[in-house]
Formats: structure tokens, C-alpha cells, sequence
């Protein structure tokens, strides 16, 4: 599973490393990182969630 973050929309609220902390994490930056390219559901779930639609994934 291809995820990636746009660092240029993400805003770092956090809500994807709420939802997917296995997958996601903020950063230094304060941005969201991909920490985990596993297939989960929950990584879908929170680049549908995600406010600013940052996370881009393919299967
Ligand atoms: S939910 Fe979107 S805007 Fe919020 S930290 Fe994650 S990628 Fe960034």
C-alpha cells in the first residue's frame, strides 16, 4: 500500500495519528509522517478524515 502526506496541505492537526497512530505520526515539524506502509483500514479512514485531504493512498 503506496500512502503518502502532502506536507505542503497537512496542517498537523493530528486527527490521522489519532486514528491510525500505527501508521501515522506528527513529526519535528509538526507535520504528518508515514511511519508504516501496512495495508490497514485505518489509514483509509483517516485520509478520508483528514481535513485538509493530505493523505494520498494506492493500493
Ligand atoms: S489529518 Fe491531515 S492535516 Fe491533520 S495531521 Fe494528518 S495529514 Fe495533516
Amino acid at each position: 500500500m503506496k500512502i503518502t502526506v502532502d506536507q505542503n496541505k497537512c496542517i498537523g492537526c493530528g486527527r490521522c495519528s489519532e486514528i491510525c497512530a500505527n501508521t501515522f505520526r506528527l513529526n519535528t515539524q509538526g507535520k504528518a509522517e508515514v511511519i508504516s506502509t501496512e495495508k490497514s483500514d485505518c489509514a483509509i479512514q483517516a485520509a478520508d478524515e483528514c481535513p485538509m485531504e493530505a493523505i494520498f493512498i494506492e493500493e
